[in-house]
């Protein structure tokens, strides 16, 4: 299977979004499959593939579609955040 590579900014928003669902406040999780609930529950995607694509979301707005300024500015106040959480260690 060959899926569109991300850029490193896309990465890093691809693995929060995946952490956010599988902590499963929502409950939509389905541990098994890597699913959200099928709809009208859920959206039924299967989560590694659609947390991919920035121009995504979830349905219940855990996590929003980006566009590539977005993701990129994302990363850097990302970056900047951990910076400062490093210099108050
Ligand atoms: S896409 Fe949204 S509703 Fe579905 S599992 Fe993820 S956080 Fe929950």
């Amino acid at each position: 299977m060959s899926l569109i590579k991300l850029t490193p900014e896309e990465s890093l928003i691809q693995q929060a979004r995946l952490k956010v669902c599988q902590t499963n406040e929502c409950k939509k999780y389905v541990k098994f499959t890597m699913t959200c609930k099928p709809w009208p529950i859920g959206c039924g995607c299967f989560l590694p593939a659609k947390t991919r694509i920035m121009g995504a979301k979830c349905p219940d707005d855990y996590w929003v579609a980006m566009s590539e300024h977005e993701v990129v500015d994302s990363a850097y106040t990302n970056a900047v955040e951990s910076l400062g959480e490093l210099e108050n260690e």
